[in-house]
């Protein structure tokens, strides 16, 4: 995807701050965070959101969810926990269409959820 900006991080046109890597996935910081700690996981399959994911994409999910464990260990976030927010569709406000899971932590998320 030519003017998707997640695939230019992913192919390193767009500089980022990686927290994980590998063949499928990447975690980088967010550029404006919401939180002390704000990472994004992203496949690097470029897939719109949530609900473009196809029975072919689900062994991709089953990786995101490890990733997330291994972020949250990474940051050191795993026993005092953290906030995954995925924007899917308009109502949501998502912005960048390649499917994200923003991991929020380092503070007390109030009880709306938002980011
Ligand atoms: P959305 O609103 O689509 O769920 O979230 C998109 C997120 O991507 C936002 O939190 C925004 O700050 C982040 N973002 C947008 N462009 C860039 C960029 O070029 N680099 C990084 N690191 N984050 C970005
Ligand atoms: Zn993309």
């Amino acid at each position: 995807m030519e003017d998707c900006v997640f695939c230019k991080i992913i192919k390193g046109e767009i500089p980022s701050e990686k927290v994980y890597e590998d063949e499928d996935i990447l975690a980088f910081n967010d550029i404006n965070p919401a939180a002390p700690i704000h990472v994004l996981i992203i496949p690097k399959k470029h897939i719109k959101n949530l609900m473009e994911f196809k029975p072919e994409d689900y062994k991709l999910m089953e990786k995101i969810l490890a990733t997330v464990q291994k972020v949250a260990q990474k940051v050191g976030v795993d026993e005092k926990g953290f906030r995954l927010i995925s924007n899917c569709g308009p109502d949501s406000g998502q912005e960048v269409m390649h499917v994200h899971f923003h991991l929020l932590a380092g503070r007390k998320m109030g009880p709306k959820i938002v980011h």
